[in-house]
This record gives C-alpha cells, structure tokens and sequence, in this order.
C-alpha cells in the first residue's frame, strides 16, 4: 500500500473540517487527507445559526475571523408550546451563515494549511491491527468518520445509528425578511410536541426559516413527510413564504454518544452530538472534529482511548444534562414552565442559551426552581413579552 496517511478524514463539514485543520495545526508535518463525495462549496440542510460557542471553536482552531463578516445577533424570542414567551438578549451574539458559505470556508482554510481535499465517495474500510484501509486504495493510522447523519463509515465500522426516537427531521428554506431584523425567533408547537418553527435572519435581507419534529411523531401522522413538514411551517410562519426547501434528518444525541472503535472516530453528525433539546449540532461537530483530529495526531497509538477521555471531559456533564432534560420536556408544560422562569429570571435564560447551544449543565437551584413551576402548573405568567438586557 504505497498511499500511507496520518490522518483520513471522512466528510468536509464541520465536524470534518475541524479534525484536518487541528491535525495539521499541532502537526504540520502530518499528512492529512480529507475527502468528501461532494464539490465546495454544497448546500447543507440547517438553520445555519452558528453559536457563539462555535465562535470559540473557530479561534482554538486558528480561524478566528472565519465569519467575522456576518451579522452577530443577540436578539431572541422563545414562544413555548403553551404560550410563555421571552424575548432577550443573550450573553454573547450569533451568528447566521448559509452552510454553503461556512463549510466552504473551512473547507479552504483547512487546504491552505496543508491538507489535501480530494473529492470521493468512500464506500468500504478494512481495520488493520495498525491502520485502516479505505476503498483498498488508502490506508491511514486514524481514519475520522464525519460524514454526518446517515454516516456511511460508522455503518461500515459495524455501529448502528441511533434509535429512532432519538431522531428528528427539520426543513429548512429561506424567506424575505427586512434588512434590521435582528431577532432569532423560535415558535414552539403543541401539536406532535416537541416540535419548533424557527426564523433565523442573516443580516442581508434574509433568513433562514424552518420546522423540526421527533421522526416517530412525523411517521404519527400518517401523512406524507414533505406535507407536514411544509405545512406547518407555513402555518406557524405564516408571513414568510419560503424558497429553497430542503430536510434532513438530525441525529439526537442519546446522552453518551459511542465515540468510535479500532482506529475509527466518530465525529459530528456521525456521533450522533446534536442537541436533544434544540437541534444545534454545529458546535459540537466543530468541538468533536477538534478533538478526533487532535487524538490523531497526539495519540498515534490509541486515538479512540485519547479521544473518548477528552471528548467526555469536554461534553459528558452536559450531554447527560441535556439527555434528562429531553426526557422532562417530552412534557410541553415543562417547556412552558422553563420559558416562563426564563422571562423572569435572567440568569435562568442565560443558563437555558448554555445549555441549549453551549455545553452547560444545570446547577441543582435553578433546575429546582424550574420544577416547582412546571409542578404548580396554571397558565404562563409570561403571557407578554418581556425585553431584558
Ligand atoms: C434542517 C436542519 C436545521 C439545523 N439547524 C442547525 C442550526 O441552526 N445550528 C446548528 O448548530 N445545527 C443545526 N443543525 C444540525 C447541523 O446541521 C449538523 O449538526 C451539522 O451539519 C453536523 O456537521 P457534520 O460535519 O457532522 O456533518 P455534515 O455537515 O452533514 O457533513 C457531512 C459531510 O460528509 C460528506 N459525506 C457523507 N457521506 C460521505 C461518504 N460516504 N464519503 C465521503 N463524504 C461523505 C457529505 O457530503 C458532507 O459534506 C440542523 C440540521 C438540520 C437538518
């Protein structure tokens, strides 16, 4: 086998992106190659709403300037299923970019550090006790499988997806908006809940709009997907005509995500590492696309050990926090009890953007004052919206 890798990386998004330029920015010398069945720049289903803890993520990975050129937004308003709402700032801005922009970006930032982006469909591997083979042309010391949601090489690495009431589908489209809106807008549905409608606003002119629901509650209706998901977009936006619809499935994270096996790491989609609770995935597949490429290249003789210890120190707490969360929000009014607190305590609205975009946790007070609202139940006390910050 003459092609000899350090790093394969399988999948150009961000979860792929942030494994090969990691790599090569604590090993230069690393040869590194990633590979993608598609040409950047591609579309990608998704909000596009990058939080500010991918911000983060892009300066430990050298590029912080990366989308420094798009609008932060700090404006968000939460409708719960029941009605609660708050409208607030939060702590720090996000931003919203098109997918096509910002996978392209890293895309190229990764080549211009020295990895090598070859465009290929990978469709078998081979472990090896030292190395793996891929489509028995390449062999590579760790091989990262970030090729998303229905991640062929997690399939081929003998680990099954998740189970599908832990799956969403959400369609995504784009919609005139007025140049100065400048509030993220999330409205909550009772009907198949847990279900939202978002409008994520660019900063040109347009935003990204979408609907998301739980898989089994979709196939619950008996309708045809495209007719639902359409549907209620259109009824819960109803001024904002969307072009360019497009779904996807989201992978929710179970709570401990498995991280790989042999010489094979999940990263991103593949893992299974978007947020049960809201659906930000974009974060975590930069944070664990760091991680993986990391573990390649510092820990040549067991990168899944390497990989699996910090990638629990980084995200553990939180993905079991965010696994029981999920389970108490199966109730709407648990939602409704958490917005409402939300919109009168501002350190509880901070606390739910950590733990909805970030990697936070939920310490035991706050979680308590929560429970006691959603225990008392009666109708929202934040049935205006009211503006912090
Ligand atoms: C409708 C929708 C809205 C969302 N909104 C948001 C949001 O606003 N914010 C947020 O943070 N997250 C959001 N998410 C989640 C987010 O899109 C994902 O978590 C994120 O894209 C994961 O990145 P990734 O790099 O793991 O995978 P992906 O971005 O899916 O990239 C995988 C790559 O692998 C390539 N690939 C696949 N198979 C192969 C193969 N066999 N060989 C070679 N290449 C292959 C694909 O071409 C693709 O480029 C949303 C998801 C959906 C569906």
């Amino acid at each position: 086998m003459r092609d000899i890798w350090d790093l394969v990386v399988v999948g150009g998004g961000p979860a792929g992106s942030a494994a090969a330029l990691r790599a090569k920015q604590l090993r230069p010398r690393a040869r590194v190659l990633l590979l993608d069945k598609a040409d950047f720049p591609r579309d990608k289903a998704c909000g596009d709403g990058i939080a500010a803890h991918g911000g983060d993520e892009l300066a430990l990975l050298g590029v912080p300037d990366l989308i420094a050129d798009y609008r932060p937004t700090d404006r968000l308003s939460v409708i719960s299923p029941g009605g609660a709402r708050v409208l607030a700032t939060v702590a720090r801005p996000n931003r919203v970019v098109p997918r096509e922009v910002f996978d392209a970006r890293l895309v190229d930032a990764a080549r211009a550090r020295g990895v090598e982006v070859r465009r290929h469909r990978v469709r078998a591997i081979a472990a090896r006790k030292d190395h793996v083979v891929v489509d028995d042309r390449l062999a590579t010391r760790t091989l990262v499988a970030a090729d998303g949601a229905n991640s062929t090489v997690r399939r081929l690495a003998g680990i099954p997806a998740g189970p599908e009431r832990h799956t969403a589908i959400a369609v995504r489209g784009y919609a005139d908006v007025p140049v100065d809106d400048d509030v993220q807008f999330i409205a909550m549905q009772q009907e198949g809940w847990p279900a939202y409608a978002w409008s994520f606003p660019i900063g040109d002119g347009t935003a990204n709009i979408g609907f998301g629901m739980l898989l089994p509650s979709l196939r619950a209706t008996g309708l045809p997907g495209r007719q639902v998901l359409h549907g209620r977009l259109a009824e819960l936006l109803p001024d904002l005509p969307a072009r360019r619809l497009k779904a996807h499935h989201l992978p929710l994270s179970p709570g401990r995500p498995k991280p790989g096996t042999g010489r094979v790491l999940l990263a991103g989609d593949a893992a299974g590492l978007v947020n049960p609770l809201t659906g930000e995935g974009i974060y975590y597949a930069l944070l664990s696309g760091r991680l993986a490429g990391e573990a390649a290249v510092e820990a040549v003789g067991d990168p899944l050990g390497a990989y699996r210890r910090t990638l629990r120190g980084a995200l553990g707490a939180h993905l079991l926090t965010t696994d029981v969360l999920a389970r108490a929000a199966q109730s709407p009014r648990f939602i409704d009890a958490a917005i409402d607190v939300a919109a009168r305590r501002g350190e509880v609205f901070d606390l739910l953007v950590e733990v909805g975009l970030g990697a936070g946790t939920v310490p035991l007070p706050l979680a308590l004052a929560v429970v006691g609202r959603w225990l008392r139940g009666g109708p929202p006390a934040s049935a205006g919206v009211r503006r912090r910050g």
